[in-house]
């Protein structure tokens, strides 16, 4: 059962928790009145009028390939690869496992401290463990914009546990995010 509430015009709840409370205003037998208020909480699944149904939505189906380097790399071939790859993070991996997060913030930072960015290794700059924050493949859509927009951060590694540590798998972006939003809507 699909429920519509005028309150909330765009969007439809299946299966909300409802609250019926009756107020009698008026106790005149003749010609009493009942204002009924209704509370709705937001339970069960909420859909969007056009189709929208992010429920579903996990990690896996939104991720894409992750771009690495490893902690020499030089702050200024960071900067190209963010360039050659369209990416605004980049991962610092040693054989796969994840040690670091580099952000277009971070190298600018490095390259107005007074260096050469073209001396200065990314391992020096980097977010590193265990601040890192990241997201594997079953993780939901609420689950990960949760992370991103609690910890004002713009993607995540997608990573798998391993015994030598974190895997890196791939990537989410805002952008994958939008793409997504952009694609159930349409
Ligand atoms: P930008 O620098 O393009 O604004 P972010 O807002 O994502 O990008 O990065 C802000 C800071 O957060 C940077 O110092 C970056 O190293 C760090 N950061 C980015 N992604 C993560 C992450 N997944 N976990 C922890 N820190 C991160």
């Amino acid at each position: 059962m699909i429920y519509i509430f005028p309150n909330f015009p765009d969007l439809e709840f299946t299966d909300p928790t409802i609250t019926v409370d009756p107020v009698v205003s008026n106790l005149d037998p003749e010609n009493m009145t009942v204002d009924v208020n209704v509370f709705i909480e937001r339970t069960g699944d909420i859909k969007g009028r056009y189709g929208l149904d992010i429920n579903p939505v996990k990690v896996n189906d939104l991720k894409s390939l992750p771009i690495v380097v490893t902690k020499n790399t030089k702050i200024y071939d960071a900067a190209v690869t963010m360039f050659v790859e369209n990416v605004g993070t980049i991962f610092i991996v040693e054989e796969g496992i994840l040690q670091g997060v580099i952000s277009r913030k971070d190298l600018l930072k490095a390259s107005l401290g007074g260096g050469n960015p073209a001396d200065i290794p990314v391992g020096v700059v980097m977010t590193r463990m265990p601040k890192i924050i990241y997201c594997k493949d079953d993780e939901s859509l609420i689950v990960i914009l949760r992370k991103i927009v609690d910890n004002e951060i713009d993607c995540l590694p997608v990573i798998e546990d391993t015994k030598k540590g974190l895997k890196v798998v791939g990537r989410i972006s805002k952008t994958n995010i939008v793409n997504c939003l952009y694609d159930t809507l349409k």
